[in-house]
């Protein structure tokens, strides 16, 4: 899909207007802002690219800043995570910076709103502000500390600074206007008091600003001159623009911040929270299981990076939300995969077939192709022998004339091997098929060139040498979700709509040149779908998890 683009988005469209208009390209700026808070997820995916696509466009630095005001959510493992999802992905930040980095200016900054008379220290309990709130259509009811002299709060806040009051003893709040149609305006808190340890200042402060009053200081701060968010923060430009008005002057660059759509995907949430859920749930193993829709659990899924940022580019920018298809990611997926992937021979589900008229103890070495797709990725050998395993999918004792696979008395190839034809079984006690025999046409190797060789068989079928084939734990997934949008529902919780099978474990057998395979690079699993090894696999030890099938089945699951 990855067309080539034609048209510029809205926010493209904006900066070249700013250009035109004299805006000086080397003040462009972005930078992308995540709370080290969980995981990276595929919404966060779309902010990334954005940000780092724009900088690659006009040749403008990005970085890379942790909005990392709550220490109570936030910590090193998560930044960790967020680094190495990035760089995973292929961008390049400018700098790697922490809004814990301006503690100390944006304390000296709320110290002069203190100064200016706009800003207070309020004694009353979270409860009592919020109840002060009034309603959209209400406004609230001013503070009785509202008209605390500035002596009294400039001491106040020291002492809250020098852990001289408790936990939701105080809080400063900027003082703006309580009857504000803009709910957030309504004296906004800025500092809490919590006596938290934080992961890079330590027990430095026991004051923490509020993201409100973060976010848009730091992105002034770093100069960054477009500040791109997605609409939930709309009704904050208001307040981070009162925030800036309130500074002490200067000439530095304003950001300017421009809304876009979330990203929403069906079948999907997309919320730390509730994604954190999931793991507290034990519904899934940790932030990168498989089903999860985390950057690290797709990249173990399998799905490579180009797959998740022609995704994004083909999902585009809008100013409306919308919800894109999953099936558009699981296309990407395929897509990109089909052109990557060597193809090997594995099976899933094996049952064993033995060859009555190939020699006993004979083995033969096969080449086979690694990628139609693609001829620089050459050939590679497979063991042949008398005894092989096929899928058990791929064998019916009786069959209609539409029946391509295997049965008795009717012939199809074995992929890169000979011409076979069933010929009879064997059953266990409980009447399931232990062993198929069959019989071969010697002259029918493939590729060898002769009449038989030539021959058109309808089906082909892959197989692997029972003698030589490795064990593998094969791991299969599904979507987490059996309902399109399960977080959209009033009456009922995302989690009533977890899809029971979307876990299922495989005992398979696989050629073994799989033995050499390089941990993070899928294969195709020819006739089945699209396989990685895991992480979990131990020394000498094969475990694959699905990426994704051949085609999309799910809709005709439904
Ligand atoms: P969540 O709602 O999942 O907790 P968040 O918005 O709180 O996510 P942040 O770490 O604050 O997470 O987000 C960093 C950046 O990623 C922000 O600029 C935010 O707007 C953007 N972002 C988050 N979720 C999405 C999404 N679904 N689509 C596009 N951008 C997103
Ligand atoms: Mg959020």
């Amino acid at each position: 899909m990855a067309e080539e683009k034609t048209s510029l988005h809205f926010i493209e469209q904006m900066i070249e207007d700013d250009l035109s208009n004299g805006f000086s390209p080397d003040k462009i700026r972005f930078r992308f802002p995540p709370e080290p808070n969980g995981f990276l997820h595929v919404g966060h995916l779309k902010a990334i690219a954005l940000n780092f696509n724009l900088g690659k466009r006009y040749n403008a630095p990005v970085n890379l800043r942790f909005d990392d005001t709550n220490p109570v959510k936030e910590n090193q493992e998560f930044v960790d995570a967020i680094k190495e999802n990035i760089s995973w992905l292929g961008f390049q930040w400018e700098n790697e910076c922490y809004a814990s980095d301006y503690f100390e200016q944006l304390y000296q900054w709320a110290v002069h709103l203190i100064k200016e008379g706009k800003a207070y220290i309020d004694s009353q309990d979270s409860e009592t502000i919020a109840n002060q709130k009034g309603t959209p259509t209400q406004a609230g009811t001013n503070s009785p500390f509202r008209n605390r002299s500035v002596e009294e709060n400039l001491a106040l806040f020291e002492e809250m600074k020098a852990g001289k009051h408790e936990e939701g003893a105080h809080v400063l709040r900027a003082k703006i206007d309580m009857a504000s149609p803009n709910m957030l305006l309504r004296d906004p808190v800025m500092y809490r008091i919590l006596f938290k340890h934080h992961h890079r200042t330590g027990d430095a402060w026991c004051i923490y600003p509020m993201y409100d009053w973060t976010h848009g200081e730091s992105d002034y701060i770093e100069g960054v001159s477009h500040s791109l968010c997605t609409l939930e923060f709309k009704p904050h430009r208001d307040l981070y623009d009162w925030f800036l008005d309130q500074l002490p002057p200067s000439n530095d660059l304003r950001p300017y911040q421009t809304e876009f759509a979330r990203l929403n995907l069906s079948y999907t949430v997309t919320s730390k929270r509730k994604l954190a859920q999931l793991i507290e749930n034990k519904i899934v193993s940790d932030w990168d299981d498989p089903r999860m829709p985390t950057i690290s659990g797709m990249r173990r899924r399998g799905y490579p990076p180009n797959a998740l940022i022609n995704f994004v580019n083909t999902a585009g920018i809008s100013k409306r939300e919308n919800v894109i298809d999953v099936s558009l990611l699981e296309f990407c997926v395929r897509e990109e995969l089909n052109k990557t992937a060597a193809r090997v021979m594995a099976v899933v589900n094996p049952v064993k077939l033995i060859i009555t008229n190939y020699p006993e103890g004979k083995e033969e070495v096969l080449e086979a192709i690694n990628n139609p797709e693609d001829e620089t990725q050459g050939s590679r050998n497979i063991p042949f022998s008398k005894e092989l395993f096929i899928e058990r999918e791929d064998f019916k004792e009786e069959a209609n004339r539409k029946y391509f696979r295997l049965t008795l008395g009717k012939e199809v190839r074995l992929k890169n091997a000979y011409i076979i034809k069933g010929t009879s079984v064997e059953k266990d006690a409980d009447g399931n098929i232990s062993t198929i025999y069959c019989t071969y046409d010697e002259d029918s190797k493939s590729g060898s060139g002769t009449e038989a060789s030539m021959r058109k068989v309808k089906g082909t079928i892959h197989w692997v040498s029972a003698a030589h084939a490795l064990d593998a734990e094969v791991r299969n997934y599904d979507r987490l979700f059996n309902d399109e949008a399960p977080d959209q529902h009033k009456e009922k919780d995302f989690t009533d709509f977890i899809n029971d099978d979307s876990f299922s474990i495989q005992n398979a057998k696989v050629e073994p040149s799989l033995a050499n395979l390089d941990e993070g690079i899928a294969v195709q699993f020819q006739r089945l779908g699209y396989y990685i090894l895991d992480k979990d696999a131990k020394e000498g030890q094969l475990v694959f998890n699905k990426t994704v099938g051949l085609r999309d089945n799910w809709s005709k699951k439904q």
